[in-house]
């Protein structure tokens, strides 16, 4: 066949687990990806531990290339009452500015084939893919759907999500501030949304917050929004007005759902944030869209070296394995993501709270999963 053996569309952090994970296997491996890396995105840049030691196994180690440690938890209300937790298993701040590129360099380095084009559309006939960009078309056994929380393709397939109106809206800029604690990740709520700080491998700050846009559309523009809603939180206040921004202006992303999809769709098998975006405040997506490139690209290789083991067994495991992994997670996410933001809620969960730190380390790990290894 003139193609790929996998065509994998989508290189974030899921797709591009995906492609060195198999190319390690020699297959003939394609991501088609529609930004040049490196570039910034808009994600609170806090990984879960749990993801480290499969990341070492791929040829990636963050903290050698300057992530940073993170111990420590925050946690306060819009009027800044706040509660303070060790984190169970931890993590490392990292930018996705440098984190994408690294796994983009290792996947060059093992011989991944790279084509910069916007997808506009996959088609599955007679067992065989067509990958459709602008320009040309490309034939593959396999494809699996990397392209993130929200993409042309999804219109395109039609999946349900995307027929529904999304009211959030995603912002995130980099500062220089000094004082804030490099061990430290902190949340903190504003009305109608909440917002994540923590340092970087560069020594900047990440601030980035999730805010309802019915809320956010009131105001002028992102400047207005900063000054008048998040600045009610005085943690927020005094971050905002003791930090420089290191970005021109502010990066957003609109319409974010958090709705339930497929793991497989029109038998493209999806990964990451395709399959189900779990609520940030978690901190956890970007270990869930690792951990998922690793469950596809094992279904992946049994199909490809056991005649017996036939596509539809290989959607039905993978289908299996991802609700496993990843359903109940994503429903704490979602029970947590409800008590942040109603206020009463979480006042009366940050008194709870603030009497034990034995109940914030149990939530915290609800929807965290195991170490993963290889
Ligand atoms: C506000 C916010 C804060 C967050 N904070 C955290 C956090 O602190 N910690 C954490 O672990 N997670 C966090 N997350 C979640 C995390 O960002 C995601 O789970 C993670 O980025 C998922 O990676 P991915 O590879 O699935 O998708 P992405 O990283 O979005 O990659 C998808 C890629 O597909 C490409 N693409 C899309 N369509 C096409 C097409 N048609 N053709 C070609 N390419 C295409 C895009 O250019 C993109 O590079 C946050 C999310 C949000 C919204």
């Amino acid at each position: 066949m003139n193609g790929h053996d996998v065509i994998i569309v989508g290189g974030g952090l899921a797709g591009l687990t995906v492609a060195i994970a198999l190319s390690r296997y020699n297959y003939n491996v394609a991501i088609f990806e529609s930004s040049a890396y490196p570039h910034h995105k808009v994600c609170g840049e806090y990984v879960s531990n749990e993801i480290v030691p499969y990341l070492q196994f791929l040829g990636v180690d963050l903290i050698a290339e300057g992530g940073v440690s993170i111990t420590d938890f925050e946690i306060s209300n819009t009027k800044g009452k706040k509660v303070k937790s060790s984190l169970p298993i931890g993590g490392v701040g990292i930018s996705r500015y440098a984190f994408d590129h690294l796994l983009f360099k290792q996947a060059k380095k093992q011989n991944v084939r790279f084509y910069f084009k916007k997808v506009l559309d996959v088609a599955h006939e007679q067992d065989v893919f067509t990958v459709y960009t602008k320009q040309k078309s490309i034939k593959a056994k396999v494809v699996i759907g990397a392209f993130g929380k929200r993409s042309n393709l999804d219109k395109k397939l039609n999946r349900d999500f995307i027929q529904r109106k999304n009211g959030w809206l995603g912002v995130k800029c980099h500062y220089k501030n000094e004082e804030f604690p490099t061990n430290l990740v902190a949340l903190h709520n504003f009305e109608g949304g909440y917002g994540g700080l923590s340092k970087t491998e560069t020594g900047a700050v990440n601030f980035c917050y999730l805010a309802r846009y019915d809320q956010f559309r009131k105001h002028k523009n992102i400047e207005d929004f900063n000054s008048r809603v998040v600045s009610q939180n005085p943690h927020l206040r005094e971050f905002l007005k003791h930090s420089e921004a290191l970005f021109d202006a502010p990066i957003s992303i609109g319409q974010i759902s958090f709705d339930s999809k497929k793991p497989v769709f029109n038998h493209i098998l999806m990964c990451g944030d395709t399959a189900g975006l779990i609520h940030p405040l978690c901190g956890n997506g970007m270990a869930m869209a690792i951990h998922s490139g690793k469950l596809v690209s094992e279904a992946v290789h049994r199909f490809m070296s056991e005649r017996e083991y036939l596509r539809k067994d290989m959607e039905k495991e993978y289908s299996e394995e991802w609700r496993k992994h990843f359903k109940d997670r994503l429903r704490y996410g979602s029970y947590f993501q409800k008590i942040l933001m109603q206020e009463s809620l979480l006042n009366w969960g940050i008194n709870t709270l603030g009497r034990s730190e034995g109940i914030l380390r149990a939530m915290i790990k609800k929807t965290h999963g195991k170490m993963v290894t290889p």
